[in-house]
């Protein structure tokens, strides 16, 4: 099955997919505006993951793109005065609560004349917006100043619900194990975990494991390749991996290795058609459980470089339109498993970590300047 000669990997023409959606969206995908802050991690991650950063990008883009993502940082309001109060209720705009602060997916909720700082109960912060915001800062080495980390672990606590779960902003929103793994990555990330009640995510992550090994989104879901890396990353940012059996394990990896299909790539769920994100989601769950060596990666290589659009971006088949998500995580997956040998030198990427899922140059950035700093062996946040 495993071909020795693959197609060169255009990372060149991939670049510029992503370059040109971070700088405005195509029309084709206009109806991503609402996670335009995630949007743009898989963009600036594809730029970082093939070193095409500084070669495609200006300083002054880069800053640029800082700053935008700083703008979306959202506080909860300062007590405003009862005159102040009284002309926002006037008005209808409904007055924010106090949950904390984190990051928004863009600023389409907001009209021009109510864009500031401080956010209402329409335009809360975002949970994964919040993770991805802090990953596309540490890729453009920003030095964390302007971060509100008190307000940040406040907003852990705003979203984490009595089953342990997190919801996506503290007022509802979806709650299931992707928001739960952005919780995990935000406290690792602060190397702070006040900001959540940690034994009671664990269960809610144990309760969403299923009889095929997998985890589902939620209980009693069905068993997914993305929850199921949710679930192992978590377990792993929080030194709780050992805590599954052998036999659990060895579940987990069998249902995670039947999911690589006879074409290379891999599925996300039994009985599904390969998809080109899963052979991140399911291979990077492989290497978390240290399996990483089970996978056919000429296999799943073969299956990336047949998803490659010829003006460049990475679909999730063969002759379907690219996108960045799948741009990202097809070279994520080949950066963790790579092909072996591939003959052809594109195919070589720089290492990624698999638990924030960057490269390991920004996630020890990340390590390095999103704690608060010591002060006398305390966190002064
Ligand atoms: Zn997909």
């Amino acid at each position: 099955m495993s071909p020795t000669i693959l197609p060169p990997l255009k990372k060149g023409g991939h670049a510029t997919h992503c370059k040109r959606c971070l700088s405005g969206l195509p029309s084709s995908q206009v109806d991503l505006d609402p996670t335009k802050m995630a949007l743009s991690f898989y963009c600036l991650g594809f730029l970082d993951l093939s070193g095409e950063l500084e070669a495609k990008s200006k300083d002054w883009e880069r800053e640029h793109w800082r700053d935008w993502i700083w703008t979306q940082q959202t506080r909860e309001p300062i007590m405003a005065s009862n005159m102040h109060a009284v002309i926002r209720q006037t008005e209808h705009i409904p007055l924010g609560g106090h949950y904390g602060t984190g990051f928004r997916p863009s600023s389409y909720m907001t009209a021009t004349e109510y864009a500031t700082e401080e956010y209402s109960d329409h335009n809360t912060p975002h949970i994964i917006m919040t993770y991805t915001a802090l990953l596309s800062l540490s890729i453009l080495r920003d030095d964390f100043s302007r971060l509100d980390r008190k307000g940040l672990l406040k907003f852990l606590r705003s979203c984490q619900n009595s089953d342990g779960s997190f919801s996506s902003e503290p007022l509802g929103g979806d709650s299931d194990l992707r928001t739960t793994f952005s919780a995990f990555s935000i406290s690792s990330m602060l190397d702070d975990w006040s900001g959540m009640d940690v034994s009671s995510a664990l269960r809610f992550i144990s309760s969403c494991r299923t009889y095929e090994g997998g985890y589902g989104q939620s209980p009693s879901g069905e068993a997914l390749g993305g929850t199921t890396y949710c679930a192992l990353a978590s377990l792993q940012l929080s030194k709780q991996l050992e805590s599954l059996s052998t036999q659990d394990r060895q579940k987990t990896v069998r249902w995670l290795v039947q999911n690589q299909a006879s074409n290379g790539g891999f599925r996300g769920r039994t009985n599904k058609d390969a998809d080109a994100c899963y052979c991140f989601w399911c291979g990077a769950s492989l290497h978390v459980l240290d399996a990483g060596d089970l996978v056919d990666e000429a296999a799943m290589s073969s299956f990336i470089a047949s998803c490659q659009f010829k003006y460049g971006g990475i679909a999730k088949t063969p002759g379907e339109h690219p996108d960045p998500y799948h741009t990202y995580l097809s070279l994520a997956a080949v950066a963790l498993l790579p092909p072996n040998p591939s003959g052809e030198a594109s195919w070589e990427i720089c290492p990624l970590d698999p638990l924030l899922n960057a490269t390991h140059q920004t996630s020890s950035w990340a390590r390095a300047h999103i704690p608060a700093p010591k002060v006398d062996g305390d966190h002064a946040l």
